[in-house]
């Protein structure tokens, strides 16, 4: 079963002249996989995850989340479709400042209707699974990067959504920590989670089953590991 599927997507920005970001991508994920989509900066490699999260629309072809078009939920079903169906990791964490780890991570389940305790209890269990179990009501200034990475990943999954998508998790990171988070995602990979990892970077790349490369806008080469 596909999680997610590209139909011949294609994105421009406005300008003089427009630029195709996106010029006809075919991708679909099947439930289970990892996958890296690697390329060069400015291949077009965000707008394809803003594509894939719904995060942005496309100027033509289709995305399908979880069997549901995108195209034709409006922004309210679109913003519930994001909440339920994908966990977002982004290069600079996007951590709450003012709140605890715990607090963080349970914001992923801000928009599911479960109450606060049960909330706050599923985030434990995620922190406790991301090794953060002794960092609960540790503030995110108080952690090292690789540390704040591990709690947007928990906040990532701690809704079980359809697919998680990481825009460049280790960009921010030394290598030690990078490597160490690369792990992570492969033992989440290994229970069962859904992963799209973008990356510029060709070692991160190396390190999943599948790797789809992106080039102006169009995919040159998708691999898989045998
Ligand atoms: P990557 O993430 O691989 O570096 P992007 O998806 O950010 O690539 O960008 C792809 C192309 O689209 C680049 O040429 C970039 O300059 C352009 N682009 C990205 N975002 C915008 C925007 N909001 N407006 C106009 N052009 C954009
Ligand atoms: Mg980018």
């Amino acid at each position: 079963m596909n999680v997610l599927e590209l139909i011949d997507v294609t994105k421009t920005y406005p300008g003089d002249p427009p630029v195709w970001a996106l010029r006809g991508i075919d991708l679909a994920v099947r439930q289970g996989e990892m996958l890296a989509i690697v390329g060069r900066s400015g291949s077009g490699k965000s707008t394809l995850l803003h594509v894939m999260g719904t995060l942005d629309t496309v100027t033509s072809g289709a995305v399908r989340i979880a069997g549901q078009d995108a195209s034709r939920l409006d922004d309210r079903q679109l913003s519930a479709l994001r909440a339920r169906r994908i966990g977002f990791v982004f290069q600079q964490f996007f951590l709450l400042d003012g709140m605890s780890v715990l607090d963080n991570a349970a914001d992923g389940l801000l928009y599911s209707g479960v109450p606060l305790r049960q909330r706050r209890a599923a985030a434990r269990q995620a922190l406790e699974r991301v090794g953060l179990g002794h960092r609960l009501s540790h503030k995110p200034a108080q952690l090292s990067g690789g540390e704040r990475q591990r709690v947007a990943i928990a906040r990532a999954v701690v809704h079980r959504p359809a697919i998680i998508l990481a825009d460049e998790p280790t960009g921010n990171l030394d290598s030690a920590s990078g490597a160490s988070l690369l792990s992570l995602l492969g033992e989440l990979n290994h229970e069962g989670a859904t992963i799209a990892i973008i990356t510029h970077d060709r070692d991160v790349a190396e390190a999943t089953p599948r790797q789809v490369e992106i080039e102006d806008g169009r995919i040159v080469r998708d691999a898989r590991r045998t």
